[in-house]
């Protein structure tokens, strides 16, 4: 991914016109111009309804193709579509990565009855009832798709748990019982024991579904020309499920197969033990520094900028970290809702899409707007992209030293001629540091190319510059 950049193609208030895939198409040739590498695609298979994000997974082998729960398409598309977008986004050297659900699937067809302990939310390893018999909606037919792909039926022994009891018509957390059946060790501990989400909850411990579920990722990848995959809520998924997936269809597809995990906790600690205990078969989502700059900028000049990189995947972990502002479910009214405040976002997107290290993520609301909005960020965003191709090359030394101005020099390699940049960024008032671009420099003119600052200012015979920033914002220097 060696100075890749990766966009995640959806916000949460897409509208549900199945044109997604369509918009995706006719912009590959934009996409690719910008500096885009990688796009990041949601969920594509059939959900519980045809409005749904796709997180409410139904059936994994329809991506668009048969009429199932009422619809052909999804909410983005159809699958002819979506291989026609994927076609146009590789003739344009973009890779795609699949948004990947596996740790639920939503209601299934008709209603079963099995046996269950109902469970204390909060201590998911300690009963609440004894023994009683529940009816669940966990029982699969897939009678639009027939036995094509697959003849897999499920039913519910295939889960560990369900959030609902038709017959009582009584939400709660129902472990399924049967024989060495618990919930899987391998998950977070928060709440005892987090294997639980919602809806119906895949026992990825049961040979049955391990099998199923790894064909299903050697299919989906070889009928969509995958180049990775991004996996959903990992933190409630057996951690050896993850990982003998990932090399499963590794086996098939290339050890270059790409992935990135969102194991959603902003602990550093956590993530190093999930990366151990997955031996490093996947990239995680950097959330200690989204939740560091969700710090940042709310509490503004009372925030010590020195410590925005603590603790982080990307200092810790630089080939593991896929650094990232906002997703979807950060964004405003979302379940893990911790959206970066405006006036800190350009400053956020010059630090992940300017620093040496880190797989770097743009979020589509944040790039294209949220709900038909307007793209605030774009032209910030198109223009540190261009940055990065231009300039962001070479060894960076950082200047984390001020409580309230900090920033780095990166300083340029031989391959790109002219490269090499100063970042600034302030939260306080207006600011200035003095910073070394390299003797080799010395009475070069530079400018800020955010235009926030119009001074310009001329590398002294030790190749030092006096760099300014204006307070609560960022500037980016370049040669002029
Ligand atoms: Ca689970």
């Amino acid at each position: 991914m060696k100075n890749g950049v990766m966009m995640q193609y959806f916000e949460w208030n897409l509208p549900n016109d199945g044109n997604l895939w369509k918009q995706l198409k006719k912009d590959a040739v934009h996409l690719h111009q910008t500096g885009i590498t990688a796009v990041w695609i949601p969920p594509a298979y059939k959900a519980d309804e045809q409005q749904d994000e796709g997180y409410a997974t139904y059936d994994l082998f329809d991506l668009g193709e048969f009429d199932q729960n009422s619809t052909v398409r999804t909410k983005y598309g159809t699958k002819d579509e979506l291989i026609e977008t994927i076609g146009e986004l590789h003739k344009n050297k973009i890779s795609v990565y699949l948004d990947t659900v596996m740790n639920h699937k939503a209601e299934g067809d008709y209603t079963e009855k099995f046996k269950v302990k109902e469970v204390d939310p909060k201590e998911r390893n300690k009963d609440i009832s004894d023994e009683i018999e529940i009816q669940a909606w966990t029982g699969y037919l897939f009678k639009g798709r027939g036995n094509k792909y697959s003849d897999f039926k499920w039913h519910w022994y295939h889960f560990s748990g369900v959030g609902f009891d038709d017959a009582q018509k009584k939400s709660g957390i129902f472990r399924i019982l049967g024989e060495n059946k618990y919930w899987s060790e391998g998950v977070d501990d928060e709440n005892g024991n987090y294997d639980f989400l919602l809806c119906n909850d895949l026992d990825l411990d049961h040979p049955e579904v391990i099998k199923e579920l790894n064909r299903w990722g050697i299919w989906v990848s070889n009928e969509l020309n995958l180049d990775g995959m991004r996996l959903d809520a990992v933190k409630h998924m057996e951690d050896k499920f993850v990982k003998q997936f990932l090399e499963t269809v590794r086996a098939e597809r290339g050890n270059e197969f790409y992935s990135v995990a969102e194991y959603w906790n902003g602990d550093l600690a956590t993530l190093e033990k999930y990366l151990a205990a997955v031996e490093k078969t996947t990239d995680l989502f950097d959330v200690p520094l989204h939740y560091n700059m969700y710090k940042a900028s709310k509490f503004g000049k009372d925030y010590d900028l020195r410590r925005i990189l603590d603790d982080t995947l990307v200092l810790h972990h630089p080939d593991y970290a896929v650094t990232f502002v906002d997703n979807h479910d950060s964004q405003l009214g979302s379940s893990l809702e911790s959206e970066i405040e405006d006036w800190f976002k350009p400053s956020a997107y010059a630090l992940i899409l300017l620093m040496e290290k880190g797989y770097p993520c743009i979020f589509y609301g944040d790039y294209y707007g949220i709900n038909g909005g307007k793209p605030l960020y774009q032209p910030i965003i198109d223009l540190l992209l261009n940055t990065r191709r231009k300039y962001a090359y070479g060894e960076q030394k950082d200047y984390f030293d001020h409580p309230s101005t900090v920033g780095f020099v990166r300083m340029g390699d031989k391959d790109h001629a002219g490269s090499g940049l100063a970042f600034l960024m302030s939260n306080n008032i207006d600011g200035n540091k003095v910073m070394n671009v390299g003797v080799n420099r010395k009475g070069e003119v530079w400018r800020d190319l955010t235009g926030n600052v119009q001074k310009k200012i001329t590398i002294d015979n030790e190749g030092n510059g006096n760099f300014l920033v204006e307070g609560g914002t960022l500037s980016v220097w370049v040669k002029f």
